[in-house]
């Protein structure tokens, strides 16, 4: 019997690690989670130690118990050479970017990357001297042909936000590296569990814990983690802009860490018998989906992922906007609001069209994503078929 952390984590399972990272019973009285650290001033033991900072914690913005804990199991989650804790998903796509870019740099990002990415691009990159272009996000190898002698950095998503378009990840690393630019990867829909970013070229891998590490729609919080070798521009990039998670926010944060296997799983299950009986429904066209045999992406996220979670989208047949409306209007379960991966299913209807500039988006029919919460899925199938009812009654 022991209240230490396993000596050699290593050879743990992944479950077994997720139980045990970032926390240490021993230090804590025993009780068995690092507690909330809040604070700004952290008193130093002596004039020497102060001048020379010469303690573990010397300011609320450069960490604490907490964050360490939550930086710690994420670290060794990723296999990264470290992880910065930001207070949302988007803070921590620009402090990744902030921490590889310079004035008179070039960007290439994927077609499909979060919309709020492409704005902070569009509007703070530019402005500050950085010309992004963006790439259609099956380019694969090919992305070597856009590579210029100022690109500095890729940005990568997979699968891409709303669309869901596969990436090969490792292919775009091998072109990016030999032209010696940063990969950056938006890994927010597989989490490490599923896809573990730097064993596949990944240089900064960004995750919203907001989604899937909270579980419960009742955080905001982002990760950025690295490998050894962009750790350390990381790390300044972090500390100079003091863009830290809360206190209570990254508390929940580590009680979501520890039954995220189980929650994605059940997620995955869900989300995969959602798609298949949303297949079948004659007001489908398609389903987008890289899990399925049939998605283009497939082959890829076969090969590279080592799951899928709750999200996905389908395109509909050709309706009018108010039939759209009478469906999506008289749901009982799925709610209808931005954000996902939380206990509770939700819709949205999406559109990429208006943003596009790299590839045409013309899927034929209004697209809808779905996020499959934990709820029953007969009930869930049931308020889906009521509404696809009154879809078809306002046609
Ligand atoms: C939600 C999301 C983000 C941003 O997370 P926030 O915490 O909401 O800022 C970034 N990337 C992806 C893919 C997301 O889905």
């Amino acid at each position: 019997m022991s209240i230490t952390p396993p000596r050699d984590p290593s050879r743990l399972g992944t479950r077994t690690r997720l139980v045990h990272a970032g926390r240490d019973p021993s230090a804590q009285h025993g009780f068995v989670n690092t507690p909330i650290y809040r604070g700004s001033t952290v008193l130093f033991e002596s004039y020497d130690a102060l001048q020379h900072r010469r303690a573990e914690y010397t300011y609320g913005t450069a960490g604490t118990p907490t964050t360490r804990a939550l930086e710690a199991a994420w670290t060794e989650l990723s296999g990264a050479a470290g992880t910065v804790l930001t207070p949302s998903g988007l803070a921590a796509v620009t402090v990744g970017l902030l921490s590889c870019l310079k004035a008179g740099d070039h960007l290439l990002v994927t077609d499909s990357a979060y919309r709020p990415t492409r704005v902070f691009c569009d509007g703070v990159l530019a402005r500050f001297g950085v010309e992004t272009t963006y790439y259609d996000p099956t380019v694969g190898a090919g992305i070597a042909g856009l590579m210029r002698d100022t690109t500095a950095a890729v940005l990568t998503e997979a699968p891409g936000s709303q669309s869901f378009e596969m990436q090969d990840i490792p292919a775009i690393a091998e072109a990016a590296h030999a032209r010696g630019a940063c990969v950056l990867m938006d890994n927010t829909w597989a989490t490490p569990l599923l896809f573990p970013p730097h064993e596949r070229g990944v240089d900064i891998a960004i995750e919203a814990g907001t989604k899937y590490l909270s579980g419960g729609s009742d955080l905001l919080l982002g990760l950025t983690s690295a490998n050894a070798r962009h750790w350390p521009a990381l790390q300044r990039t972090f500390a100079m802009f003091a863009m830290c998670a809360g206190a209570e926010d990254v508390f929940l944060a580590l009680r979501g860490l520890r039954t995220l296997p189980l929650r994605l799983r059940e997620h995955e299950r869900q989300a995969l018998a959602l798609a298949a009986w949303l297949k079948a429904r004659p007001e489908v066209a398609r389903v987008l989906h890289p899990a399925l045999p049939e998605d283009p992406g497939h082959a890829i996220w076969a090969r590279d992922f080592k799951g899928s979670s709750g999200l996905f989208s389908v395109i509909l047949k050709p309706c009018s906007e108010a039939a759209l409306a009478a469906m999506l209007d008289g749901l009982e379960l799925f709610g209808m609001g931005f954000s996902w991966g939380g206990f509770e299913s939700l819709v949205i209807p999406f559109d990429c069209r208006p943003y596009r500039s790299a590839t045409a988006w013309e899927p034929g029919g209004p697209g809808l994503r779905f996020h499959v919460g934990l709820e029953d899925l007969d009930d869930l199938t049931g308020d889906l078929a009521a509404g696809f009812a009154r879809l078809r009654a306002a046609a």
